[in-house]
């Protein structure tokens, strides 16, 4: 990272050195290698692909020191900095509650519509300070990593999964794709190989890279894949494979209002003998701990309190855009629509109902902090899956042709001569006609634009395959003891009958 936090607005006191907007945008400003439309991009941060997606993460660095939010977004932390409430661990119901508020405060920003936005991260990030030993011999790498992180509010994203090369072979046997150690040094060691996919890669300050928790490695042909380690996004041989930018292709505000701003380029990662400092290595030639420290850290558990508060934020949009569009189309006074918005709030409910129990129903985690429980977090990464393509079936068919009833664009209002036309044939029941497509066009953006249909990949499989996390939550019942608590009571119910009838006196059967 080439420039320092706060260098362009020094801090008043030794314990707040979090950045802001200006100071987060002019930290970007460094040696990184992107890559987009064939192309490297000299500043992510005038880039038209790239420069309001930064802008919207520079509002929330600048949320940090805003008076309206600085209470509900910032606390203390133990070591007596300044930082995000979910930066560091919590040690209470109470603080994790904090937390959730300082999370859905930043999520209002994007209308739920960054998934990764500093804080995501810091599911992780915050465990190092309660239980650095678990990386033992790098634990001084924890800690630092920690003090670092929480002090300024770095924004890092993750890389953890191997392309699909091949996904019938195990991960050793794919050494010139996936990432691996080249060579030890005394200093630290050399990395090749790619990951993706680098949400918000672009626009970070480090790239957390570790293997996929559904990877399993061979104890010993594996050895060198069994890495966990941080790269600055200047890390040179590291190059940044962005997909197309939809900020880019938006035509307007009015026309894309979230692909316009809100778009977190998702990008391919690829070391070629990069060089990673030991102090930047969490896990090396470690099978075991290469795949444990998230269950070990909890990370799962935390994440999946970010992501729900964010989803529960999209929701509330959602809602509000379902509930606009049946009264603009005059459908709003029908059983069977009102009974489609009664799901929709439905599917929100249940979203905050999540992030309430997974604060205050917390369970034990290293270090004395305290965590969502386990079945809440990880029940949440299935039915986050399916509460978006739900609510998402439902706009599609309750709006049904009128989600496309909108001209191509706003220009088309600044012909005089389509401008009576408009207004005339496209007004809604209740709005004007540059009302109703205002509101349309912004809920084709939510739903069926290239950046809308990447939302329903994204909250399908972000989280994991399909399969994975449901036999995580089957893996987590068997060990809680969950598992065998069911199968208990279905036995005590067939203990209660036979052929004979009931083996118990508190029934009567008259043969
Ligand atoms: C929009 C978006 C953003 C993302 N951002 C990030 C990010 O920032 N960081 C990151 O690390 N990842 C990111 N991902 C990747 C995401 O974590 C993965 O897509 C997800 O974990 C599923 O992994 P996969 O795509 O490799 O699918 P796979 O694991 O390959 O699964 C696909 C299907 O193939 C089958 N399958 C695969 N392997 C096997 C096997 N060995 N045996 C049997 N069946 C198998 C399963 O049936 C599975 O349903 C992102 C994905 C999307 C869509």
């Amino acid at each position: 990272m080439a420039n320092a936090p706060g260098e362009s607005t020094p801090r008043e006191t030794g314990t707040d050195s979090m950045y802001d907007g200006a100071g987060y945008l002019a930290s970007l400003r460094d040696a990184r290698e992107i890559y987009i439309y064939g192309e490297r991009v000299p500043d992510v941060t005038t880039h038209p692909a790239f420069r309001n997606a930064c802008r919207s993460i520079a509002r929330l660095y600048d949320a940090l020191h805003d008076p309206k939010h600085r209470d509900t977004l910032t606390g203390i932390d133990r070591s007596g900095v300044r930082t995000h409430k979910f930066f560091k661990p919590c040690y209470s119901a109470q603080e994790l509650w904090e937390a959730r508020d300082a999370i859905v405060d930043w999520s209002r920003l994007s209308y739920g519509y960054m998934g990764r936005t500093p804080d995501y991260k810091a599911a992780l990030m915050g465990t190092l300070a309660s239980e650095p030993e678990y990386y033992a011999p790098f634990d001084e790498s924890a800690r630092k990593w920690y003090a670092r992180y929480s002090s300024q509010c770095l924004f890092l994203n993750h890389c953890l999964i191997n392309p699909p090369t091949d996904r019938s072979r195990p991960v050793h046997e794919v050494g010139d794709v996936y990432v691996h150690v080249v060579k030890e040094r005394d200093d630290g060691i050399i990395v090749s190989g790619a990951k993706m996919l680098g949400t918000g890669s672009a626009m970070t300050h480090a790239t957390f890279v570790a293997q996929n928790s559904a990877v399993t490695l061979d104890k010993e042909k594996a050895k060198d894949f069994a890495l966990v380690f941080i790269a600055p996004m200047d890390t040179a041989g590291m190059k940044l494979i962005c997909r197309a930018s939809y900020e880019q292709n938006a035509q307007s505000p009015f026309d894309h209002p979230l692909s316009s701003r809100f778009d977190e380029n998702d990008a391919v990662l690829i070391f070629e003998n990069s060089f990673i400092a030991w102090e930047n290595v969490f896990v090396y030639r470690d099978t075991e701990r290469a795949n444990g420290f998230y269950r070990h850290s909890r990370f799962v558990n935390r994440f999946m309190l970010q992501a729900t508060s964010r989803l529960a934020v999209k929701l509330d949009l959602m809602v509000g855009l379902f509930a606009k569009g049946i009264e603009t189309n005059g459908t709003d006074a029908f059983r069977g629509v009102q009974a489609a918005l009664g799901e929709i709030i439905g599917w929100r409910n249940l979203l905050w109902g999540m992030t309430a129990a997974m604060c205050l129903d917390p369970e034990n985690a290293p270090g004395g902090a305290v965590v969502p429980k386990q079945e809440y977090a990880y029940t949440m990464r299935i039915f986050g899956t399916q509460c978006w393509p739900a609510v998402r079936q439902i706009f599609e068919k309750f709006l049904s042709g009128s989600l496309l009833v909108f001209p191509s664009s706003y220009k088309d209002f600044l012909n005089p001569d389509l401008r009576p036309v408009l207004e005339k044939y496209y007004r809604g029941a209740s709005v004007s006609a540059v009302e109703r497509i205002k509101l349309f066009k912004l809920i084709w953006d939510a739903i069926g634009t290239e950046f809308g249909a990447r939302h329903e990949l994204y909250e399908m499989n972000y989280t994991g395959n399909h399969e994975q996390i449901r036999l995580d939550v089957l893996t987590g019942a068997r060990k809680s003891g969950i598992l065998d608590q069911c199968i208990a009571l279905t036995d005590q119910c067939m203990s209660e009958y036979g052929l004979e009838g009931w083996t118990g006196s508190t029934w009567v059967w008259d043969k």
